[in-house]
């Protein structure tokens, strides 16, 4: 294989690998909230938000409440 060919396709994994990321964060951010043990209200997250959020476990993120302003580890909630 020439090397033009190994990069063209080391570039279409990485975007693949790139799209997918992008669909699981998109039905991700569709699908789940997230509800602030502050002040009890539930928010959504951001694309971006939630693709910055630190993670603890798949369950967890670590998040800043828009109401109160509250940061801390939250549950991923799927919406009912
Ligand atoms: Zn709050």
């Amino acid at each position: 294989m020439s090397p033009i060919a190994g990069l063209i396709q080391t570039l279409i994994i990485m975007a693949l690998i790139f799209f997918l990321a992008y669909k699981y964060i998109d039905l991700q951010t569709k699908n789940t909230h997230f509800e602030c043990p502050h002040c009890g209200s539930s928010f959504k997250l951001s694309k971006s938000g939630l693709a910055i959020a630190f993670k603890k476990n798949l369950y967890e993120r670590m998040v800043t409440c828009p109401v109160c302003d509250y940061k801390g580890w939250m549950e991923i909630i799927k919406d009912e």
